[in-house]
């Protein structure tokens, strides 16, 4: 295991925390309704990603007509194990949009 030659010193130590700060996530405004999305990602309001629905949160989505280019093809296990971690992301996108809710 490497070993540091030398103590960090406080001023050093406090240079270095100093760098590491929190970022605003990058967003963009909805085109369907307006609302405030994380760039690139389906819209957790109204299911609408470039101009078209991309989420069954939206009344019109279709699967099918989405799903027509395959990028690969994928057994049934595999499906299902995508389909968890789509689950998991919109989640995880309710959760941000809600903390940053809260923080307002
Ligand atoms: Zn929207």
């Amino acid at each position: 295991m490497a070993v540091p030659k030398k103590r960090t010193g406080a001023s050093a130590q406090g240079h270095r925390r100093s760098n590491w700060k929190a970022t605003k996530p990058a967003t963009t405004t909805c085109s369907k309704c307006g609302a405030i999305v994380l760039a690139h990602t389906v819209c957790t309001e109204c299911g609408y990603y470039k101009g078209k629905p991309a989420s069954i949160k939206h009344e019109d989505y279709n699967a099918e007509a989405v799903e027509t280019k395959p990028a690969k093809k994928t057994t049934k296990k595999e499906e299902v194990v995508v389909e968890k971690a789509e689950e998991t992301k919109e989640e995880a996108k309710a959760e941000e949009v809600s903390e940053e809710k809260d923080a307002e």
